[in-house]
């Protein structure tokens, strides 16, 4: 099983990450991609993949932060991406539900890391939040782009086929498992199979069953199992169909390929 999208470099692991990860291997967990939404957060994603052989690191400055995105951060993400298991440049995105970030400031700071992305050939990772038509705009356009990864997917099925005819994964958080999110549960069942990728957002957003609680990367088992009832398909089946997808999205290898 992969959890594609982690923050267990966030402060809400320093007392107990040991622990997680170890729970997330007992849970059958082959790779966690650890996010940075920041430079010190990409610094300790990229730490966190140095010390769990199933752990990789992604680096990116979030748009919530993008106030802190300056020539001389891209230049220390750069170079951070050059880091062994660094797997992709994110998250990046833009979004205008929060505006923690002043607009302008998000969209340059999302375009500078899509050109960073193409030019290591890394896949991007984007958080979109009532941010779709620009974040269209912003893919379409550019034609030299990487696998992009459409992180924690809460827009429609006409908006996920959009990103899907752009060529883009789409990756789905405990949130489709909420018993209001009519949109997601359609999502769920449209997309082609090889665009699909499994996340948990953690500590975010915990799937049902633990709804309210501090996530971590064991629970994307619930998000597997209802995804996997929601298409008709096993868990199995499905566990099978989203590591493969996101091995060839980032590049990795699982240690353990065959369990
Ligand atoms: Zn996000
Ligand atoms: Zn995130």
């Amino acid at each position: 099983m992969t959890d594609t999208h982690a923050h267990i470099n966030a402060p809400a692991f320093a007392a107990d990450l040991p622990q997680v990860v170890a729970r997330a291997t007992a849970a059958g967990l082959t790779a966690i991609i650890v996010v940075g939404v920041d430079v010190p957060s990409s610094q300790a994603a990229v730490a966190v993949a140095a010390q769990y052989p199933n752990c990789w690191a992604t680096v990116g400055i979030h748009p919530h932060e993008a106030n802190s995105c300056t020539p001389e951060t891209l230049r220390q993400l750069e170079a951070l991406a050059r880091a062994p298991k660094v797997v992709a440049i994110g998250e990046t995105g833009l979004d205008y539900y929060r505006n923690y970030a002043a607009k302008p400031a998000q969209q340059e700071a999302f375009a500078a890391q899509l050109d960073l992305a193409a030019r290591l050939r890394l896949p991007a990772v984007v958080h979109m939040r009532e941010a779709y038509a620009d974040v269209y705009a912003a893919l379409g356009a550019d034609r030299r782009l990487p696998p992009v990864v459409m992180h924690c997917f809460s827009g429609d099925t006409t908006q996920a086929r959009d990103f899907i005819a752009l060529g883009c994964m789409i990756s789905l958080a405990g949130t489709v498992t909420y018993r209001s999110a009519r949109k997601l549960h359609d999502v769920a069942k449209m997309v082609p199979s090889e665009r699909l990728l499994l996340e948990t957002d953690c500590p975010y957003l915990a799937p049902a069953p633990r709804r309210g609680k501090r996530n971590e990367p064991a629970y994307v088992r619930h998000t597997l199992e209802f995804i996997a009832r929601k298409r008709g398909v096993s868990p199995a089946h499905l566990e099978e169909i989203t590591d493969a997808n996101a091995q060839t999205t980032f590049g990795i290898a699982s240690p353990d390929a065959d369990g």
